[in-house]
């Protein structure tokens, strides 16, 4: 299947060539003609399926073949639960959309509202936003949404959990139906079913992997250790194993910014993404991490959630998650578009109960791997026969390190984006030079390390399981058909932080 025998115009096809974007993805192919037919969509795609262009080029194709822009309105609406993810969102409609004679424009919180409305006054066919500074900005009437066409819910569930469920209802309330409504979400909670109902007609159900295999292609274990060895672990590992770029998640602020601090000590470029963090050295850290100036990216997953990292081989959880569905999406970050990467968590006697919901919802024991000198001393229970079946063989995996910044942004594209998969040996470094890199690199773990050079690292497990395709389906289905109330608002973290 091509984009051109979707029925897309021209201008969007020769953006997609210059992309070279030569095949649709799943989502896109059940996405698009859908939406170009003016369907509601229930979307179960997480980011890194190519559900961005999934609901971005019909939009456009139908914007530019139907209606003109009125001032102080807006034709389609894209609601999304962080400013990074505006950011992205906003940037994908403007490349994807660059032969189209339509506006766009991108706002969200903590920076100030003049401009904004400023821009809104001639009227936009495109806007992308959190939804507390939409509120701000109808409040202000500075927005009208009277000639609104199409409104999408990116991340629906990610909003719920920031707390955006009010903002979203009293939003909601003002917009006028009939209109064209996607929703996409990673998940489909009675929160989501809640808000979506009323919200969709008779809506196309879609989705492409179910949501907990969305990780096959990455290999998990983790290491049982104390909390306080958890920086000298992380060393450790990223010198023995000798890491290329990493990703690393931490539960809180402070321990993100802390662990940054001990690898600029150490002499390792890292950088932080957090809440706290203003925009612009939000924006800043991301670029950083992905033109490989910088080895280690630390961040909590409100920030995390929704970027668009490529062929990002490692990610290490320094802290589980309190959420068990954000260790999907943790892990996502890692084996996109069927690259191989790997997930590693530090996990200490405090998170038991957080492993094993994880456990519970991937559907697979995590194999345990102890490293030698940092055994915990309060022991992590066992959860469900963890690493009781048989171990893998031992290390064969080179493992390259980071040399810095060489091959750039493309360097690092170059082992992702959609290529196919590539077997389960040594994770493609993203064309780092290893100059210092001999034989098979690094010891790794040796004997007792997460090696590849079978088809599963000994410590590794290959998620395959999990909620399948057929319960994702029906609870997208149930989801149409409504549910309790729900959707408590918690605060409006991400969408309306510092100023950039
Ligand atoms: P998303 O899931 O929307 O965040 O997209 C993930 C990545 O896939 C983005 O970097 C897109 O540029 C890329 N992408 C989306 N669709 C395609 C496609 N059909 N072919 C190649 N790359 C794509």
């Amino acid at each position: 299947m091509t984009f051109a025998s979707l029925g897309l115009i021209d201008p969007l096809l020769r953006a997609l060539e210059a992309l070279a974007y030569n095949e649709p993805t799943p989502v896109q192919k059940q996405a698009i003609p859908a939406v170009l037919a003016g369907r509601d969509l229930m979307a179960a795609a997480q980011t890194g399926t190519g559900k961005t262009a999934g609901f971005a080029l019909p939009i456009l194709h139908r914007l530019t073949m139907e209606g003109v822009v009125a001032p102080l309105s807006v034709r389609c609406l894209v609601l999304v639960p962080t400013r990074e993810l505006a950011e992205q969102v906003y940037d994908s409609f403007r490349t994807y959309g660059r032969n189209l004679p339509l506006r766009y424009f991108v706002a969200y919180g903590g920076v100030p509202i003049e401009p904004q409305v400023n821009k809104l006054r001639k009227g936009l066919d495109v806007l992308v936003a959190t939804p507390g500074r939409l509120l701000d900005l109808l409040r202000q009437d500075a927005i009208q949404f009277k000639s609104l066409q199409t409104l999408v819910l990116d991340e629906a569930d990610r909003m719920l959990d920031l707390g955006f469920s009010h903002d979203l209802d009293l939003l909601f309330m003002a917009m006028p139906k009939p209109r064209q409504t996607l929703l996409f979400s990673a998940t489909f909670s009675d929160a989501i079913r809640a808000m979506t109902k009323g919200l969709l007609v008779d809506p196309v159900s879609i989705q492409v992997s179910p949501r907990n295999t969305a990780t096959k292609t990455v290999r998990q274990w983790l290491i049982p250790t104390d909390k306080k060895r958890k920086p000298e672990l992380f060393l450790h590992l990223m010198k023995k194993l000798r890491w290329g770029q990493v990703l690393v998640f931490v539960k809180t602020r402070k321990g993100v910014e802390q662990l940054v601090q001990m690898l600029l000590e150490e002499g390792i470029a890292a950088d932080a993404i957090h809440g706290d963090k203003p925009q612009p050295a939000r924006l800043r850290a991301l670029d950083r991490f992905k033109t490989a100036q910088v080895q280690v990216l630390v961040a909590t997953d409100v920030a995390a959630r929704g970027l668009d990292i490529e062929a990002l081989p490692q990610v290490v959880n320094f802290d589980l998650p309190t959420v068990a569905e954000d260790y999907i999406h943790r892990i996502g970050r890692t084996g996109r578009a069927g690259a191989t990467g790997e997930a590693v968590s530090l996990v200490c006697a405090d998170e038991v109960d957080l492993l094993a919901a994880i456990e519970k919802l991937t559907g697979q024991v995590i194999l345990r791997e102890e490293e030698p000198g940092f055994e915990a001393d309060h022991r992590v229970p066992a959860t469900g026969g963890a690493a009781s079946g048989p171990k893998p063989p031992p290390s064969t995996k080179k493992k390259r390190p980071f040399t810095g910044p060489p091959g750039g942004k493309a360097a690092l594209a170059a082992g992702g984006g959609q290529r196919p998969a590539t077997p389960a040996t040594a994770p493609k470094a993203s064309g780092f030079k290893a100059p210092g890199a001999k034989g098979s690199g690094a010891k790794g773990l040796g004997a007792k390390g997460p090696g590849a050079g079978a088809s599963v690292p000994r410590g590794a497990v290959v998620v395959a399981g999990g909620r399948g395709a057929k319960s994702v389906a029906r609870s997208a289905a149930k989801a149409s058909a409504g549910g309790a109330a729900g959707g408590q608002r918690k605060g409006k973290a991400a969408g309306r932080g510092p100023s950039r």
